[in-house]
């Protein structure tokens, strides 16, 4: 599993949207400092989510148990 003619990682930046390399220390388009510097965010972001639906699944199941038991 090699890629010999493998690009240079590129992500866009979290304000402007310009396509910048990774670990570029700031955005040539808005000045942003560290524009692809995201990773982070997403996961809480992701783990928020990921929280919501736990706690609701939760929810759901005492609500069944609840009504049943009734
Ligand atoms: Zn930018």
């Amino acid at each position: 599993m090699s890629t010999p003619a493998e690009p240079l990682p590129v992500a866009s930046c979290t304000v402007c949207g310009t396509e910048v390399e990774m670990d570029v220390a700031r955005c040539p388009s808005c000045g942003l400092a560290r524009p692809t510097a995201r990773g982070p965010q997403v996961l809480a972001r992701s783990g928020f989510w990921m929280l919501g639906i736990v706690l609701f699944a939760v929810y759901a199941v005492v609500l069944l148990i609840v009504a049943s038991a009734h």
